[in-house]
């Protein structure tokens, strides 16, 4: 018996890294997988038969809502719901133009709150269903040039947190991931003296790799493990003790 045997989850953000890992991973834990992304392609070459890939962007409305409706015309059903697309570059708030910050918004937070808003409806309506937001540890610390970004992440949390109370008398369990740092392509834009900072003060002294995260995902999508988690926010590589 697997952990999600008769599961079907969406993961948007499935393409790469995080979502990617997160996909496999609950691949070989039975689940069915619906992954969408920008990049379809890559998508779809993790699938199954019994999977489907799809072309989303999250910044838009259209775009998610007729995701979710080719996902239950195919499926039937979404158990779990990940949200892990997302965009990251540097901008000191000096220099951060309303339209750099809107975009940033618009992917990161306004896409999470998109993909909840057209999914939890059905999920209430089956009175099951786990809700998995890719929040970063950059919530709660900050960091120079990523105000834009930590105030996307900081949103979700305080999304996540409210979803969770409000959901769980239907049996939907609302929780975010906050990673500390995580190689993957997100960080092709950043500079290395960033990344040189950030590996000083962790713990480890190493970015951690997304088949480490994902771990923390199926733990909140399976069940009984992770029938207690609720609003959490749980932070792999963080080093901090929330
Ligand atoms: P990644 O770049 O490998 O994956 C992000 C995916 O999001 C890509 O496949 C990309 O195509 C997709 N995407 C971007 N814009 C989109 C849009 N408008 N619509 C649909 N898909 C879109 O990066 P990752 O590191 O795996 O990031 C996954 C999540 O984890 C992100 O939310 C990121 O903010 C978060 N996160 C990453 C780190 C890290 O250090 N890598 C740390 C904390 C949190």
């Amino acid at each position: 018996m697997n952990k999600l045997d008769n599961k079907v989850a969406l993961i948007i953000g499935a393409a790469s890294g995080i979502g990617q890992a997160i996909a496999k991973l609950y691949q070989s834990e039975g689940a069915t997988l619906a992954l969408a992304d920008l990049n379809q392609d890559a998508c779809a070459s993790i699938c199954t038969a019994e999977d489907s890939a799809y072309r989303v962007d999250v910044s838009s409305a259209e775009s998610v809502q007729a995701l979710v409706n080719a996902v239950v015309e195919r499926h039937g059903r979404i158990d779990i719901l990940v949200n892990s697309a997302g965009i990251l570059n540097e901008c000191p708030i000096t220099e951060m133009s309303p339209d750099i910050f809107d975009q940033m918004i618009a992917v990161n937070l306004r896409g999470v709150f998109l993909a909840c808003h057209y999914v939890a409806p059905l999920m209430v309506e089956q009175r099951s269903g786990r809700i998995i937001n890719i929040a970063s540890q950059l919530a709660h610390k900050g960091a120079i040039g990523m105000s834009h970004y930590s105030a996307a992440k900081a949103g979700i949390l305080g999304m996540t947190k409210s979803m969770a109370r409000e959901l769980a008398p239907y049996n939907v369990l609302t929780n975010a991931i906050a990673p500390g740092p995580i190689s993957t392509p997100l960080l092709g834009d950043v500079s290395s003296e960033w990344i040189g900072e950030k590996e000083a003060e962790l713990p480890l002294g190493r970015f951690g790799k997304p088949e480490e995260v994902a771990p923390s995902a199926l733990l909140l999508a399976a069940s009984p493990d992770g029938d207690l988690y609720l609003g959490q926010a749980l932070g792999p590589n963080s080093g901090d003790v929330m």
